[in-house]
């Protein structure tokens, strides 16, 4: 067994957190107790007070309960962009006692027909931007019966001076179908909730991942294993309630919606939203309201760092900088140092642990490294085929125990068997990543064992994309891969085998160009290669492993 000793573990944090036996929604109803007008959000130059966020949660949560009849458990798609209705909607679902369904704003009608179906969801909150999208499933075999269309120009301020996405500023349309409701007008006829009856053993988040294998699942998140990662992200990062924290992740995904967004509410902080990523509405929103903490992914730093007028930004107020989900780049980190006298503090962890396992002390930060065993995690590397656990140096798979690992896969039973494994009597979540650890206790990813494209911290699962490219009526046989990419970290590159009688008819931007309209913008292969064969195992199964490694030394030029 390894040395469960952390030499560089922070002096300033205890090792263990006692985390509230409560309910997330209670974290914002005690920080709107103690700080009532306080600014709970900054959104592109309009403020909202704690007092009037947890009032509007409240409204919703009654429209919810009254109008449609939400009640304890159920499941709400929430499709939206990072906004104030983010926010809302989220608290205000668990002010119903129901469960979120967070889902990227990116997916098109086919997906979201499968994340409806798979959670059993009635009701979807939507921007009026993505509302095309799912309209055509209020009338199929999906089981969606209503949905609330929020549009974010609601809460821009009219005076706003930043350059933001059009669909920020998109006067509300008044969509009039049967079976949709408009944000205000639920608002205006909101009412108080009834009482809130949520345990913190309670489901509160269905996030959906992959995980190891196949198509999506839902992972089982309890109040209980939200809150410990938002207390323990608030807590490692010294975030207090003169916090203010620019929000520039997507929060349908775990990273952004623990660290800007739980965290901060737990702690009274503000939360300075960003809806689309810009480096220089960044730096403005920076200096102009003074953030002290930004969570991010590898390329935002990049793009961050190579603005040319970032020179003319007050960025001093910074105190830390951190982000997960795929490793920054050494050399980004180091440049990161050099402008702004922060180290980067990488973390590590899965939407199955709602975020962070691993940690860099922020004071001791290593670079490109997962960080080590954040509060109450214990963390081990074992090899993949006996279980067998290793030592210091040596590659095997991250398994990890503690508060924040899921409850299991929503309805998965054969997953929930294959993920899970029992050492000296403690349940271990199987991550599928090798890595290893050094002497002070610090992780480093190696590699994955799991199928998984990591593209700028979007994951995308291969055997999704080729299902949906075996649609293309061409298409004969496909095999999906990532390739290294200077900006995405690695991007989606597809190899297929065409129809006899199409080939030479069907060219491979047209490939590109259809599956634009079928996936999620960060799933579609950006590179396609015809190929008369495809590298076969035995049993006929396609050796992606192959045509990666093949694909590797191509490009490595040997
Ligand atoms: P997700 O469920 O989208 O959060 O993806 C989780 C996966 O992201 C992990 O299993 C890793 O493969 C990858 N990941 C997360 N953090 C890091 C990191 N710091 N470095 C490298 N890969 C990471």
């Amino acid at each position: 067994m390894m040395d469960r000793h952390y030499p560089f573990w922070p002096k300033r944090v205890p090792k263990t957190l006692t985390v509230p036996k409560t309910t997330l929604f209670d974290n914002l109803k005690v920080s709107a107790q103690r700080y009532p007008d306080k600014t709970a959000i900054v959104y592109y130059g309009r403020s909202i007070s704690y007092r009037d966020l947890l009032n509007e949660v409240n409204a919703l949560a009654g429209f919810l309960q009254r109008e449609w009849s939400v009640s304890a458990g159920d499941r709400i798609l929430l499709d939206l962009q990072n906004s104030p209705q983010f926010v809302i909607a989220f608290y205000a679902i668990l002010r119903a006692n129901a469960v979120v369904v967070p889902i990227n704003p990116m997916n098109l009608t086919e997906e979201l027909a499968f994340y409806i179906e798979d959670a059993q969801a009635e009701v979807a909150i939507v921007g009026q931007e993505l509302y095309d999208r799912i309209a055509p499933l209020k009338q199929g075999q999906t089981g969606l019966k209503h949905v609330l269309v929020a549009a974010y120009s609601d809460y821009v301020s009219p005076d706003m001076e930043y350059e933001c996405p059009d669909m920020v500023t998109a006067p509300r349309q008044h969509i009039r179908e049967e079976g949709v409701v408009l944000w205000q007008d639920a608002l205006q006829h909101g009412s108080q909730p009834g009482p809130l009856t949520a345990d913190s053993d309670d489901m509160a988040v269905l996030p959906y991942t992959s995980g190891t294998t196949g198509r999506p699942k839902g992972c089982i998140h309890t109040h209980a294993t939200v809150q410990a990662n938002a207390v323990g992200a608030s807590v490692w990062a010294n975030m207090t309630a003169d916090a203010v924290v620019l929000g520039t992740l997507p929060f349908f995904h775990v990273t952004g919606m623990q660290h800007s967004m739980n965290a901060p509410i737990y702690a009274g902080s503000t939360m300075v939203i960003m809806s689309r990523w810009d480096r220089d509405v960044a730096g403005k929103l920076i200096q102009e309201y003074g953030c002290t903490h930004w969570t991010n992914i590898s390329t935002m730093v990049v793009d961050f760092l190579s603005n040319p007028n970032l020179s003319k930004y007050k960025l001093d107020t910074l105190n830390t900088i951190n982000g997960g989900g795929a490793p920054l780049p050494e050399a980004v980190g180091q440049k990161l140092y050099e402008m702004t006298g922060l180290y980067y503090a990488e973390g590590y962890g899965l939407t199955e642990t709602m975020a962070q396992t691993h940690f860099n002390p922020p004071d001791r930060p290593k670079l490109q490294c997962m960080g080590i065993p954040s509060f109450d995690v214990d963390a081990r590397i074992v090899d993949p085929e006996t279980l067998k656990e290793l030592g210091p140096g040596e590659e095997g798979e991250v398994i990890v125990s503690g508060p924040q690992v899921l409850k299991g896969y929503w309805n998965r039973p054969k997953e929930n068997q294959e993920s899970f494994v029992t050492i000296e009597g403690k349940s271990f979540f199987r991550t599928g990543d090798i890595a290893k650890y050094d002497e002070e206790g610090y992780f480093f990813m190696v590699d994955r064992i799991k199928r998984m494209i990591n593209a700028s911290g979007y994951k995308v699962w291969p055997t999704e994309v080729e299902s949906i490219l075996y649609k293309h009526p061409a298409v004969q046989q496909a095999c999906v891969i990532g390739v290294p990419d200077p900006r995405r970290g690695e991007t989606v590159k597809a190899f297929i085998i065409l129809n006899e009688k199409d080939q030479g008819k069907v060219t491979e931007q047209d490939i590109i160009e259809w599956s634009k309209g079928k996936m999620a913008a960060y799933k579609y292969p950006r590179i396609v290669e015809f190929v008369e064969s495809l590298p076969l195992s035995g049993s006929g199964k396609i050796l992606w492993r192959k045509l990666q490694e093949e694909e590797l030394k191509k490009r490595r030029g040997h």
